[in-house]
């Protein structure tokens, strides 16, 4: 079957947005590290399976080495399934997300969002930017533009829309993400065709 994966750093709202997703209950502001395995779910109808996977980067309590064994874990995941990944979805705080990247980036650093939207795109799954938490965002057009310039698009953000989705999962305010996934997903069965 087709699959969407779900990845990001810790606290973004993952779950909050796997809730939404799928009108399951997942267990939010979760201790960190412990959901290690990846969880399938059914979306979008059967043909299509939701991914969960789980959060990397800083979390408060995790050893570094911790930290970077699930982040590599993430990686070999999408990596040996890279061939029925049709689209990576990757959840990032629209709050903080810029200042994160510009914080992590440097002659030798390259920040998590930023090296997995790459990754995402070098092994063929097409990445869609979730950028959540738009409803505590003032200057919101702003925000995304800087994000879009961050991950080497040029903005306007309003011409990417089918990569960079701005939502509100705690609201349920998700119709920019849905829509982007369904563009993504309808482009592979033409092609397919
Ligand atoms: P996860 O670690 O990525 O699974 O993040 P959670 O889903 O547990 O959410 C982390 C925190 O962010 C919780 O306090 C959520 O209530 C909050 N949160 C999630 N989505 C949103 C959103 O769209 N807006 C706001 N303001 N807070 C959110």
């Amino acid at each position: 079957d087709a699959e969407v994966v779900l990845v990001g750093r810790s606290n973004v709202g993952k779950s909050t947005l796997m809730r939404e997703l799928t009108g399951h209950t997942f267990d939010t502001g979760q201790r960190p590290g412990v959901t290690r395995e990846p969880n399938h779910y059914d979306w979008a109808g059967p043909d299509f399976v939701l991914t969960d996977l789980p959060g990397f980067g800083f979390m408060k309590g995790v050893p570094e080495d911790v930290r970077e064994e699930i982040k590599t874990d993430v990686v070999r995941y999408v990596e040996a399934n890279a061939e029925k990944i049709l689209v990576g979805i990757l959840v990032v705080d629209g709050k903080s997300v810029v200042d994160i990247i510009d914080r992590h980036s440097g002659p030798d650093e390259i920040p998590h969002d930023v090296e997995m939207f790459h990754f995402l795109r070098e092994v063929g799954v097409e990445p869609v930017v979730a950028v959540n938490k738009m409803d505590k965002v003032d200057d919101g057009d702003e925000r995304l533009d800087d994000l879009c310039d961050r991950l080497g698009l040029h903005p306007p953000w309003q011409q990417w829309q089918e990569t960079i989705a701005p939502i509100s999962a705690k609201r349920g305010n998700i119709d920019a993400l849905n829509e982007a996934v369904r563009h993504h997903l309808h482009e592979a069965q033409r092609d397919d065709l």
